[in-house]
């Protein structure tokens, strides 16, 4: 098993969680019933993306990610 030479210095850890931080979703509104979606995916609530409806509305959505 690989084993850490040295232990890692609290400036080096702190360093290395600089980047882990979490951004906040992404969202905006569905051009078709107002709703709040993420972009570029499927409305959750009526089921439109690009102006057309691609899934049944209300539905769960996971079968029909790939259209
Ligand atoms: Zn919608």
């Amino acid at each position: 098993m690989a084993v850490p030479k040295k232990k890692v210095s609290p400036s080096r850890r702190g360093m290395r969680r600089s980047h882990e931080a979490l951004s906040a979703q992404a969202y905006c509104e569905c051009g078709n019933c107002g709703e709040l979606k993420r972009p570029h995916h499927i409305c959750a609530s009526c089921g439109h993306y690009d102006g057309r409806e691609v899934a049944p509305a209300g539905k769960a959505l996971k079968a029909a990610v790939r259209v």
